[in-house]
């Protein structure tokens, strides 16, 4: 695992749970607003944390926490994902895997061999619109199988928006509700701007506010 950060203690990113969130380095989308870009793009990639310090503190602190988050970057993307899922839950923790859903044949052996408690993933946009908010050329039917896997399964899930102009507005919200339809959790989220981003100028364009994405919701 090439772990690329660590937070030792979060209470919001495992809901209901005290957890541990470990970032993983590298990740097969480019968006454009993304925040990540030391965890993205390798020419601004830090040392790794070694995997046997990470389990390490792990164990000492298995008293203090509920739950350890997998983030990224993309985790499906790293070769060693599966045998770190089993070493984190044979230690007791429950697991949650965020994911941009790119990889479903990783997503799918996750589920079959129930490695994680909570699966988060991304939608992006609606389909038609897809490439463009990743920023590469990418087989969307990939995502539509990872959804269909992830909602088809009984560990417990969410989808998830950042709505961020100009690839996301309230028609292709309605569009992924329609596919998420009769789905417990869909959570939208606005754009948080940062000096960070990938591709500064999307600080240029104006976003939606929160209140204009609270009417979304009650729409929905
Ligand atoms: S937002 Fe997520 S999926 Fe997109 S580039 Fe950043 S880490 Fe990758």
């Amino acid at each position: 695992m090439r772990i690329g950060g660590l937070q030792k203690c979060s209470l919001i990113d495992y809901p209901d749970n005290i957890s541990c969130v470990i970032f993983t380095q590298g990740c097969n989308f480019r968006c454009p607003y993304c925040h990540n870009r030391e965890l993205v793009l390798p020419e601004h990639f830090q040392d790794t944390i070694p995997q046997e310090e990470v389990l390490d503190l792990l164990l000492r602190r298995r008293q203090y926490l509920d739950g350890v988050v997998i983030t990224g970057g993309e985790p499906t993307e790293q070769e060693d994902l599966l045998s770190f899922l089993v070493k984190v839950k044979s230690m007791g923790y429950l697991l949650k895997l965020d994911t941009n859903g790119s990889r479903p044949h990783i997503i799918r052996a996750v589920i079959q061999q129930k490695l994680v408690d909570y699966i988060a993933m991304d939608v992006k946009t609606s389909f038609e619109k897809y490439q463009k908010a990743i920023g590469i050329n990418f087989p969307v039917e990939l995502i539509q199988e990872s959804i269909e896997l992830i909602k088809d399964s009984s560990i417990t899930h969410e989808f998830r928006t950042t709505v961020v102009q100009p690839f996301c507005k309230y028609a292709d919200v309605c569009k992924i509700s329609s596919i998420l339809k009769g789905e417990k959790t869909y959570r939208l989220q606005p754009f948080r701007r940062s000096s960070k981003i990938i591709y500064p100028n999307i600080e240029e364009i104006d976003q939606f506010s929160n209140e204009e994405i609270e009417l979304w919701k009650e729409k929905l």
